[in-house]
């Protein structure tokens, strides 16, 4: 029945958000389980992350052939990747493909935003509102909002009253921006951050890299796929699919076994260099103890720092970026195309603001706290993101007895697996904080999501369970086991990183995805199911 805004539509379960997570949840609920299900989704296309960060050079780091749904052999068949790693525009492609082949779109409301959702015991019903006016009542409440969906531009002082242009790469302009002839600014040098700046530089009279937190990248070696790896591919889907949901990252390569100071220094050296020449995450996967010992993870420090003093020819600017203060992959390592060789363009300079910070933007320029003005045309904020729970709680969510999700995350994210939050009945939150999410390949760590949350569900109906929740016992324990998880490696050793909420100011610094691994967490969620939904509270 089609619906006209202000009625109440009643539906079994809503799903925030047509990326990757929003998409396989309405196609599981709807032509698996037949439950009537609507997506609500505030962009006006499918593709999540890929719809809203089409910046110059946004590209995927994982590899194409697991950077896909891995449910389905006829979609696996049908779809074909024409790089190593996938751009925004073709993984856009690829997920209305998807929707398209399955339908999906009749089911999906667009430029729609959630503003609020709210719990009722009386009818056990979330009841979400829209900034389009839509009223929704529906027994489940699925979030689907991406761990980094919500944009953070940093408060810097005048930048409401300067002249020129500024962008945000996480809201970036469907026709572009054109840099020619502009002086840019680019603010951020993250994953983002990496990627853009190589190519603003070939377009713009200048790019100046504003840089407070520098950082390791490998090369990504990015490439047409051949034939033959394209046959590879369709040939052996089931074995990359094996891999994929066996590691500990979900990407389709394994971690060697070997430790550090197993090998010679000298085979070690050979080691990392094999690793660097082939590119992309796999860097990390040449060791077995990188990210739990800081000597062992000094060896790879040090291999990617003199990386960086080789290839970045002025000195100064060398010893900038290699200034490192964190371990090798305790930020999210970025993987990149030239972008240490960008700074021997003579287009582009490098500006510390860890030793000189942005005082303000002035109308004109960019200013230092030592009073350095650097004037400029167009800021590229590549500043990243308000990561794993900004979009959860601009939700506005109300659980049980009035309780905010403000409230009750006050002192940062607790919930049981990442997946449901203790006074929010059948609220299930796919990807949230606590669980591997961003330190996985995501489509792996979603599909298993999608599946947990749809497989419960499906329980639910089949046995007239009217809610569920896990109890605060449960949440206790999880929180406790996510935090002694990142203690037991070297991540919470990057002060500043979003993993731990410090690029925001004033969020609470949790380390907030579970840093246990994919394959072990699966494992926990499959026997907590099994055992009848252990930790939870089920009720009739
Ligand atoms: C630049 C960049 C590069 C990345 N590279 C990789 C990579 O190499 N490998 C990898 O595994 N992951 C990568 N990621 C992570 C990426 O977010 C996930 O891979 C995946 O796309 C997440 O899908 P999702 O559906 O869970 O969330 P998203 O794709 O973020 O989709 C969430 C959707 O929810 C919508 N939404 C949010 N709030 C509301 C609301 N209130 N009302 C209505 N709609 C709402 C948003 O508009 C969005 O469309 C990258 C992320 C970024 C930003």
């Amino acid at each position: 029945m089609p619906e006209t805004n202000k009625t109440e539509t009643e539906l079994d379960a809503v799903i925030i958000g047509a990326g990757f997570s929003g998409l396989y949840q309405l196609h599981c609920l709807r032509d698996r389980l037949g439950l009537r299900a609507r997506v609500l989704e505030m962009a006006d296309g499918v593709g999540g992350t890929w719809y809203w960060n089409r910046y110059p050079g946004a590209r995927c780091d994982s590899e194409s052939q697991s950077y896909c749904y891995a449910f389905s052999d006829e979609l696996t068949r049908e779809w074909e990747w024409s790089e190593r790693y996938p751009g925004h525009a073709e993984i856009r492609r690829y997920l209305n493909f998807v929707a398209d082949k399955l339908d999906l779109k009749r089911d999906i409301r667009f430029s729609t935003k959630v503003t609020s959702a709210q719990y009722e015991a009386a009818d056990n019903r979330w009841h979400v509102a829209t900034d389009s006016g839509d009223r929704l009542t529906a027994k489940y409440l699925i979030t689907a909002v991406g761990c980094l969906s919500t944009a953070n531009v940093p408060k810097i002082p005048g930048l409401d009253a300067f002249r020129g242009q500024w962008y945000h790469t996480g809201q970036w302009p469907h026709d572009g921006v054109d840099f020619r002839g502009k002086r840019v600014a680019q603010i951020g040098t993250g994953s983002t951050g990496i990627q853009a700046a190589p190519v603003i530089a070939e377009t713009a009279a200048h790019l100046t890299v504003f840089q407070r937190t520098a950082n390791y990248s490998v090369p990504a070696r990015n490439a047409p796929l051949t034939p033959e790896f394209k046959t590879y591919i369709k040939e052996n889907f089931d074995e990359i699919r094996r891999t994929t949901r066996s590691t500990t990252n979900g990407h389709p390569f394994v971690i060697s076994q070997r430790k550090v100071f197993d090998v010679s220094e000298e085979e070690r050296q050979k080691i990392y260099q094999a690793a660097w020449t082939k590119g992309g995450l796999q860097f990390r996967a040449a060791f077995e103890d990188l990210l739990v010992s800081k000597d062992a993870n000094d060896t790879a420090a040090k291999f990617l720092k003199n990386k960086i003093r080789e290839i970045v020819k002025d000195p100064e600017t060398a010893a900038k970026l290699s200034d490192i203060d964190h371990p090798y992959g305790a930020k999210r390592p970025p993987i990149d195309t030239d972008y240490f060789e960008t700074f021997n363009r003579a287009n582009v300079s490098l500006v510390d603001v860890r030793a000189d910070p942005i005082a303000e933007i002035t109308p004109t320029a960019i200013k230092l706290e030592s009073g350095a003005e650097y004037p400029v045309d167009i800021i590229v904020f590549a500043t990243g993101f308000d990561a794993m729970t900004g979009a959860l709680l601009r939700l506005n969510l109300t659980g049980r007895d009035g309780l905010k999700l403000a409230q009750a995350w006050q002192a940062g994210p607790r919930n049981y697996l990442g997946l449901q939050i203790a006074g929010f009945p059948n609220l299930f939150t796919i990807t949230g904080p606590g669980s591997p999410s961003v330190l996985c390949n995501m489509p792996v760590a979603i599909e298993q999501h999608v599946e947990w949350i749809t497989d419960c569900i499906d329980h639910m109906q089949r046995n007239d369970i009217a809610r569920i929740e896990p109890t605060e016992e449960a949440v206790n324990g999880w929180v406790q086991h996510v935090n002694d998880a990142a203690n037991a490696t070297l991540l919470p050793q990057a002060h500043h990183s979003w993993y731990l909420g410090a690029n925001v100011p004033g969020k609470p610094r949790v380390f907030m995805p579970y840093t246990g691994g994919m394959a072990t967490y699966r494992e926990r969620c499959n026997a907590i199911a099994d055992n009848g939904y252990e930790g939870f509270s089920l009720s009739a």
